[in-house]
């Protein structure tokens, strides 16, 4: 009997994990140059959490969480998404009372039961930020301009799609016209958009179906119902990406089909992705903080797929920095063995990342073993440079080869220039 990782989920092996790095090393230095702090939650909560967060008609609630019931009776949920979990933790810990605005940001993986494909898994890996506190534009031109900052520095291309929903002043006007719009095409909608025609009118916006698209085509825009609040709320967010050079399409049909979103709606989509291209999505939230039981809070915030992220830089050829040693230590006899052992070690803690043997192969092995790691370095230590200290030390790049002290390596692959090491993208 063997055993697989189960359907939708995916081990990841050292030689994916050094691109899934260096992706959360960018992810968290634009975190910092924004100054938004890390929250890690559990990876369950309280079924009652995503229940009452993301909503019972959603299609994550509805069919596709991995829901059960532990040893003591409680529902308990992996967390399909966290924007939920970050507003259940940010009113437990009272965070809205000591500072008037809160920038989270998250990295972890996220749990769906739906049915994989390609850039759909069950296990999938989030990242995203919340900013939780102010209702100004200047948030949500914020919390769009980070994406747009990661997905800049790792060549990703995209196109940005966004739309205000209107607020609980402006919206219920639209959702009637928008019925009764839908009112005269209902027979022939797909069964799905019929359903949501009643409960949630403005998902049949959302419909993948060409025909309900074709049949809800010439639909009202929520666009000519904003109030002026919402209106100008848009504007300004607008204005803010003009400002910044950001190039965005507006897009009406572009819905949050749930009741506590609020004017901007926004999402990454990638050409380079296939059916699944949504690179990642966000918006406004000004009504989940009270909808969870803590007091009226606006907030905005946007979560992204790693998995789909890395896809597109596979594709666009993107080179990561090498995970090659540095240095190679080659052990030659017993005593040289032994004082390599004890090198390495020594080598390590100065920081320098050093390989060596461990199967007492040939000196011609471990030189074919260094050349196929990608050392740059090799160092060769026998019966005669022991009597000396001194090493013999191989530059594997420019083919060159000189003498260093025992007591001066350390401080020699330290001071000999890193930056033809790594490949660099331009
Ligand atoms: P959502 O929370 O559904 O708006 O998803 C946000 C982003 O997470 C999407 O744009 C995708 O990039 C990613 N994502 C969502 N579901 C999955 C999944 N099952 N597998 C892989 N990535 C996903």
């Amino acid at each position: 009997m063997t055993y697989k990782s189960v359907k939708g989920t995916k081990d990841l092996l050292p030689k994916d994990t050094a691109a899934w790095l260096h992706v959360e090393r960018v992810i968290r230095e634009v975190m910092d140059a924004y100054r938004y702090g890390e929250i890690r939650t559990p990876a369950f909560e309280d079924t009652a959490v995503f229940a009452r967060g993301i909503g019972e008609e959603t299609d994550i609630v509805g069919k596709e969480m991995y829901t059960f019931t532990d040893k003591g009776g409680s529902s308990l949920t992996l967390r399909p998404e966290m924007t939920a979990p970050v507003i259940r933790a940010f009113i437990q810990h009272s965070m809205g009372e000591q500072t008037s605005i809160n920038k989270l940001y998250y990295i972890g993986p996220m749990f769906r039961q739906e049915r994989p494909q390609a850039g759909r898994f069950r296990q999938f890996h989030q990242f995203g930020f919340e900013c939780i506190g102010q209702q100004s534009p200047v948030c949500d031109a914020e919390i769009i301009m980070m994406a747009a900052e990661i997905y800049r520095r790792l060549g990703i291309r995209f196109t940005l799609k966004i739309n205000s929903v209107g607020d609980p002043t402006c919206r219920p006007q639209y959702r009637a016209a928008l019925q009764e719009f839908l009112r005269d095409v209902h027979d022939d909608l797909s069964p799905e958009s019929q359903r949501r025609a009643e409960t949630n009118p403005m998902r049949v916006l959302d419909s993948k179906d060409p025909r309900d698209r074709e049949l809800t085509a010439g639909a009202p825009e929520i666009l000519d119902y904003l109030s002026d609040e919402c209106r100008d709320h848009f504007h300004a967010t607008l204005a803010l990406l003009d400002a910044m050079g950001i190039a965005y399409e507006v897009d009406p049909r572009l819905v949050r089909g749930l009741d506590y979103y609020t004017m901007t709606a926004f999402e990454f989509v990638s050409a380079d992705l296939g059916s699944q291209d949504a690179l990642g999505g966000g918006g406004r939230y000004d009504g989940l903080v009270s909808q969870l039981g803590g007091k009226d809070t606006p907030a905005v915030g946007f979560a992204a797929g790693l998995e789909r992220l890395l896809m597109v830089m596979d594709k666009n050829g993107y080179t990561f920095p090498e995970q090659s040693p540095r240095v190679y230590l080659v052990g030659m006899d017993e005593n040289s063995r032994a004082w390599a052992f004890q090198q390495a070690v020594s080598l390590r803690r100065s920081g320098v990342s050093v390989e060596l043997d461990y199967a007492e192969r040939s000196v011609k092995a471990q030189m074919r073993e260094a050349n196929r790691l990608g050392a740059r370095y090799v160092v060769l230590a026998g019966e005669a440079e022991m009597q000396t200290s001194t090493a013999q030390v191989k530059d594997m790049q420019e083919g060159t080869q000189e003498s260093v002290e025992f007591e001066r390596l350390a401080e020699y692959f330290i001071q000999v220039p890193q930056s033809s090491d790594t490949m660099e993208n331009s």
